[in-house]
């Protein structure tokens, strides 16, 4: 996934991507049955991890958050949801620990602009603290789970090696099932 630059153009710019695997496909979870996924990272998920940060910071501009809300399909059980309810636990974690130190580091900048602004103020009232920068990392995305094509939109997704049911898809809900040939090697492998 292409990095989304935050706060761009100011001293708290910093670009925040969730990391993908080789094939460049980010990990999901069905926000129901908690099962994980995996789709391939596009731009449209750099404007969720977008929308999920500045949806926690009390001054981004609305407006840069701004992207038609799409409805997603879990390819297990098949639940609909909107398109940013589909980010695993330690991403979500891992977001709002990023939102809130932007946060903290947006009223420093405000605070200090205030200072700048009064320099002529022979005492100043208060002193504006730089935050610490967070250093939290999400762990790198290994090349797990087995991709399954989805002929209804072009597109892969990949799903845990232990689903042997029909896989929906995830943008147009459409059910595939596993394919025969599939099926008889998991089968060979069980048996043997
Ligand atoms: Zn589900
Ligand atoms: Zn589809």
């Amino acid at each position: 996934m292409s990095p989304f630059v935050f706060g761009s153009g100011a001293p708290w710019a910093e670009s925040v991507a969730l990391p993908t695997d080789s094939r460049g496909f980010l990990r999901r979870e069905c926000p129901t049955c908690h099962r994980l996924f995996k789709v391939r990272g596009t731009k449209l998920e750099g404007h969720l991890v977008f929308k999920r940060l500045s949806a926690r910071v009390a001054h981004a501009n609305p407006h840069e958050a701004d992207w038609p809300e799409g409805v997603r399909h879990c390819p297990y059980c098949g639940v609909t949801a909107p398109d940013d309810r589909w980010f695993t636990a330690e991403q979500r974690a891992f977001l709002d620990k990023r939102a809130e130190t932007f946060g903290r580091e947006i009223r420093y900048e405000q605070l200090a602009q205030i200072e700048r602004t009064l320099a002529v103020n022979p005492r100043p009232t208060f002193v504006a603290v730089r935050p610490e920068r967070s250093c939290a990392r999400l762990s790198a995305e290994p090349d797990d789970m087995r991709a399954v094509p989805l002929f209804c939109c072009r597109e892969e997704i990949k799903v845990l090696e232990s689903w042997l049911g029909a896989v929906r898809c995830f943008l147009c809900g459409t059910e595939h099932e596993l394919g025969a040939a599939l099926l008889r090697e998991r089968l060979a492998r069980v048996l043997t």
